[in-house]
């Protein structure tokens, strides 16, 4: 175990316009940047996009998480980030993922809509731990992960 591990959830709101080839080009692009940069600075993690929005966990040694955040809040592939969480973890729960992208399908945007009903969407109200553990299963169970 890091002396240090930590874990960041975030979320935000895409602001990539254009057709589905469009988006599908520009998430494949985030996550093939992610995946090197993230082997390359100890992190791991898992990014779900749907609804317009994305929710992303990455944990870490915490400077490292914290670099990583500093970027993806100046992407202006999305907007409106907002941090959900950042603490001190015991052990990492995607270790195996540089970056897994879940929630692609209609069966999880619906599991992730009800999350953020209950919100409101309001990002002052969501709830870091119910990401967290929504992307921790979606992970688990999505069939044809990227990662
Ligand atoms: P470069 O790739 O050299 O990019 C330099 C600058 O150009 C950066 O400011 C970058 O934001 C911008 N940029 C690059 N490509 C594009 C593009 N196609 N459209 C618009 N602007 C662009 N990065 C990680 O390292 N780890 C992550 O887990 C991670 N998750 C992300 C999740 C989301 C939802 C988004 C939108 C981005 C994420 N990124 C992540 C990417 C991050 O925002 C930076 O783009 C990336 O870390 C910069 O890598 P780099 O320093 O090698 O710079």
């Amino acid at each position: 175990m890091t002396a240090d591990l930590h874990r960041l959830v975030y979320y935000s709101r895409n602001h990539v316009e254009g057709t589905d080839a469009t988006l599908d080009r520009e998430i494949g692009d985030i996550l093939a940047k992610s995946q090197h940069n993230n082997r390359r600075d100890g992190i791991t993690g898992a990014l779900l996009f749907n609804a317009g929005c994305f929710a992303q966990v990455l944990e870490g040694p915490l400077g490292a998480v914290e670099a990583a955040f500093e970027r993806i809040q100046q992407d202006e592939r999305h907007g409106d980030v907002s941090l959900l969480a950042l603490e001190r973890i015991e052990a990492r729960s995607f270790p195996n993922w540089a970056m897994g992208f879940v929630g692609a399908s209609q069966h999880d945007a619906g599991r992730f809509d009800a999350i953020g009903s209950a919100s409101g969407f309001d990002p002052a109200r969501l709830d870091g731990e119910a990401i967290h553990s929504l992307l921790r299963d979606l992970a688990v169970e999505e069939e044809g992960i990227r990662h």
